[in-house]
């Protein structure tokens, strides 16, 4: 690719970030790496009624924990600050101004109620070609009486003037020709009546202003592409306009519709990125990372919704990912959700990684359980042992509090009914062996105790499973023996006795 890439990933600080936002802040992330390009993260907050509180923090924190960090952002200084719309007020006016000297947008004077009476009057009123003609604007009132109106500091807002009939074409780098009849479309707002500019116009003047090759953005925004497209046309010219890429939808997991929030509530997975706590309701949003996600099962799950790499390979980090990414691969159709698969994928991300990379992610685990480890050592050993067993880091908990702690419930209903008193008579003997001499390696913990059992006749198979659930708590866990090896003499001798104890009342 001959021209500089960059890209930009331009959220509106309103919300949590949904899943669709995070991939397209991957795929502009991955398409920028891939081109040794720039990642730019704009915020697009030029719609204060819309505007939330924190929505802009968590979304730079969404971006640390997935490692998608942008090269320019209102909190990466840059070459084109601010990246804040709010803050680059001034600049936009200008441009909407030339617009009307052109002819190719007006003033509209109209007030809300105006337009609210007009609503009622007109079913599926829009304020363009057919209607424009009958309200208060400049195309309808006197140069002189417009002056006075503007003079006179009437509010006003500046429409764009989309005529009828125009085939809007542009290519589009995953769909590629995709054509408009401007017939439907109606006079967008430019800039309303505080100067601030919409979104349309906003967008397409910083996208010029901070020289973005590329745009890729959901699917959801094609509609918006006609407006943008004759802004480029008559703002600043085709040649300058970004290509666009208007990624797939992430589908509910019937495949009917947008996957949206409540589709999350209601199937019991989550679909924002991280904990959203939403100001005015003060309700709290599961995310994928308090879910026990890693992010970088979280990143190549989102990779492969909606992209292909055309091998069989399903995990790749993202420096592979980098490498690989191309939107040739990317599907037109939307791409369904599946959390077994995206559980699959943290699984699969589980088993890859070293101990020692999920040590802090499982010590977060066990002190939201107040269990709180020092001995990184031995942690990270029992990490090694119990990994392969725990799909989401949440699985942690369970699968290594028992290491820490003496089990609170003790599954006896799996051992009483085969109970009797050889067994007791093994595990008394057991106990005192081990206590006058306990191996310090699983293997000859193991002969020790297989030995016993033949020397008493027990076949091993019977004492195994009362033996994990004496150490345990139930039926789950690595090598038996290897646990005891972790937990030493006298707190495998002590699990051993309490639940002897237990079985003798
Ligand atoms: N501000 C828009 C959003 O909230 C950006 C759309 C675009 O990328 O053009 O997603």
């Amino acid at each position: 690719m001959s021209q500089n890439v960059r890209v930009r990933f331009a959220p509106s600080p309103t919300g949590g970030l949904h899943l669709g936002g995070v991939r397209t802040v991957l795929y502009n992330y991955l398409f920028a790496k891939h081109h040794n390009g720039k990642f730019i993260v704009r915020i697009e907050d030029t719609d204060q009624t819309r505007f939330v509180e924190g929505a802009e923090a968590y979304i730079f924190k969404t971006l640390e924990w997935c490692g998608l960090q942008p090269d320019e952002s209102p909190l990466h200084s840059g070459p084109f600050e601010p990246y804040r719309q709010s803050e680059r007020k001034p600049s936009y006016k200008k441009y909407a101004e030339e617009l009307v000297s052109k002819g190719l947008a007006y003033y509209a004077f109209d007030t809300a109620e105006e337009l609210e009476q007009k609503r009622k009057e007109i079913p599926n009123f829009q304020y363009g070609h057919a209607t424009r003609g009958s309200l208060k604007n400049s195309l309808t009132l006197s140069k002189e009486e417009t002056d006075q109106l503007v003079n006179s500091k009437t509010p006003y807002v500046i429409r764009i003037k989309i005529e009828p009939h125009q085939e809007i074409k542009f290519n589009d780098l995953i769909r590629g020709e995709v054509c408009f009849d401007t017939t439907q479309v109606d006079d967008k707002v430019l800039l309303k009546a505080d100067e601030m500019p919409t979104y349309h116009l906003a967008v397409v003047v910083d996208d010029y202003l901070m020289q973005i090759s590329h745009a890729f953005r959901g699917e959801e925004w094609l509609p918006s592409a006609p407006v943008h497209i004759f802004l480029w046309q008559y703002l600043f010219g085709l040649d300058k306009m970004p290509q666009w890429a208007h990624l797939p939808l992430i589908l509910k997991p019937d495949g009917h519709g947008k996957l949206s929030k409540r589709d999350g509530d209601r199937l019991g997975f989550p679909v924002f990125a991280m904990d959203w706590l939403d100001p005015k309701t003060n309700e709290t949003t599961q995310g994928f990372k308090e879910k026990g996600f890693l992010p970088q099962a979280f990143i190549n799950m989102l990779a492969m919704l909606g992209w292909n790499s055309g091998i069989e390979q399903e995990i790749f980090s993202l420096e592979e990912l980098v490498d690989k990414f191309s939107l040739e691969r990317v599907h037109k159709a939307g791409a369904k959700f599946d959390f077994e698969k995206a559980k699959w994928y943290n699984h699969e991300w589980i088993k890859k990684l070293d101990a020692s990379t999920l040590l802090l992610d499982v010590k977060n685990q066990l002190s939201s359980a107040n269990i709180n480890i020092e001995d990184d050592e031995k942690l990270t050993t029992i990490i090694t042992l119990v990994k392969d067993r725990c799909t989401l880091l949440t699985d942690f908990l369970d699968q290594t509090k028992y290491f820490f702690k003496t089990p609170e419930n003790i599954d006896l209903t799996a051992i009483q009914p085969k109970w009797d008193e050889k067994k007791t008579t093994f595990f008394r003997q057991i106990i005192a062996q081990w206590h006058n001499n306990f191996s310090s390696t699983a293997v000859e913990l193991e002969q020790e105790f297989k030995a016993l059992a033949t020397t008493q006749e027990i076949k091993v198979g019977e004492l195994m499973m009362p033996l994990r659930i004496m150490l345990v708590g139930g039926k789950f866990g690595p090598g038996v023996f290897d646990i005891a090896t972790i937990l030493g003499k006298d707190e495998t001798i002590a699990r051993i006795e309490n639940v002897l104890t237990l079985l003798s009342k």
